[in-house]
């Protein structure tokens, strides 16, 4: 099956006369269990096991997660509260005191202050660096470097990474890759398929679609992904509630629908934008100026709808933008149908979260100037979003 497909059909359960044609939501946190099919212990999970405690598996949150290793390409899939559920799991798993993180210097923010101030007090060693770059990484691996986290495009700048590039890397030096595909979804870039180990995903975004679930997956490699379960799940604990599970369900089937209108508004307005003389700089990996538009066409299947944007005096405007906006939304997150947009001052996050000093703040600064505008482009009609923009910008 094709992804247009897999998002409606994969994993649906057994078409017989009188089943529902719609995934069941299962609201029990606890199923009838033979005291002969499992222990008491998470390590006496096995992979057939029959649902048995919500924590620990659940089949709504089950089809979810195999509809997602489909969609991914990869053999398995575990589904967590959040994207920070699912990224700090899978760092805790991997990681330990004397092991070493190589993480994306530019990246989801709660992600960067994990690594810098919560892994580096457990005595994981962390070193941020510029992704784009395969040298710098190359450079930063370690005998101890066990992950290489990169997200591409990166939130906020829309940085790209090549991704074969950095899992030969990682490979090389005995490490894994595990990449955050929040922005891209597997409609754009399936990363396991380009040698990643393990994809992340906010599930809060695109593949919601609709703003009002949270939920975080990673996907990988079958028997790892039961370690992943045991450890950062299990034990962790950050199960998906099977509500927000169903949600996500619903909103993954129009995914690969919404993913072509988001690409094709964001073209629109990155288009305008590039136009308005009050906007000095528009980041989308589709437009030819994107200083990675090469990366773009040859990983990407769809350009996304997150646009970025710079201004001069852009803290000015972001209070003028707040105001005025009518249509567009100035609040954070991203990836529903509505249209958000938010400002990210350069020197808070260089400060509070990244961390960044030297030649690596000067990057940073040369790509957002004083601050960027991250744009979720929503699925309105792109004339009413241009419109509301010539409105709020003038
Ligand atoms: C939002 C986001 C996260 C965190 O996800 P939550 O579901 O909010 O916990 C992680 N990575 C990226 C790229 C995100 O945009």
């Amino acid at each position: 099956m094709r992804p247009a497909t897999q998002a409606i059909h994969a994993a649906a359960p057994e078409r017989r006369p009188g089943a529902p044609l719609t995934p069941s939501l299962v609201a029990a946190t606890s199923f009838h269990t033979d005291p002969d099919a499992i222990g008491f212990s998470a390590a006496d999970l096995g992979a057939e096991a029959p649902p048995f405690y919500t924590r620990w598996g659940n089949p709504t949150v089950a089809l979810l997660e195999q509809r997602l290793a489909a969609l991914e390409g990869g053999e398995a899939g575990l589904a967590f509260a959040s994207g920070m559920a699912a990224a700090s799991g899978l760092m805790l798993h991997r990681l330990g005191a004397g092991g070493h993180l190589v993480v994306s210097d530019v990246c989801y923010a709660g992600i960067a202050e994990f690594a810098h101030d919560t892994l580096r007090r457990y005595g994981v060693g962390v070193t941020a660096v510029d992704m784009s770059d395969p040298g710098a990484v190359a450079a930063a691996m370690r005998p101890e470097t066990r992950l290489v986290h990169v997200e591409t495009p990166a939130n906020p700048t829309l940085r790209l990474a090549d991704i074969a590039a950095l899992a030969e890397i990682a490979h090389r030096g005995g490490a894994e890759l595990s990449v955050d595909s929040t922005m891209a979804t597997p409609v754009a870039t399936r990363p396991l398929e380009l040698g990643a180990d393990w994809v992340i995903h906010s599930l809060t975004k695109y593949a919601c679609g609709h703003g009002d679930a949270l939920g975080g997956a990673v996907i990988g490699r079958a028997a790892a992904i039961a370690a992943l379960r045991q450890e950062a799940l299990i034990h962790v604990g950050g199960a998906i509630n099977p509500f927000a599970a169903w949600l996500i369900l619903r909103g993954l089937e129009t995914l690969p629908a919404r993913m072509a209108l988001h690409q094709h508004n964001a073209g629109e307005v990155a288009r305008y934008l590039e136009t308005h003389p009050r906007i000095r700089r528009v980041y989308w990996p589709g437009l030819a100026s994107h200083p990675q538009h090469d990366l773009a066409r040859r990983q990407m299947q769809n350009f996304s709808g997150m646009v970025s944007f710079v201004a001069d005096g852009s803290k000015d405007l972001a209070r003028q933008l707040a105001r005025r906006l009518k249509v567009i939304t100035y609040a954070v997150s991203l990836g529903k149908t509505q249209s958000l947009v938010f400002h990210i001052p350069a020197e808070d996050i260089l400060r509070s979260s990244f961390h960044l000093e030297g030649a690596q703040a000067e990057a940073y600064r040369a790509w957002t100037g004083e601050g960027t505008f991250r744009f979720s482009v929503g699925l309105e009609d792109p004339a009413d979003l241009i419109a509301d923009l010539e409105q709020a910008l003038a």
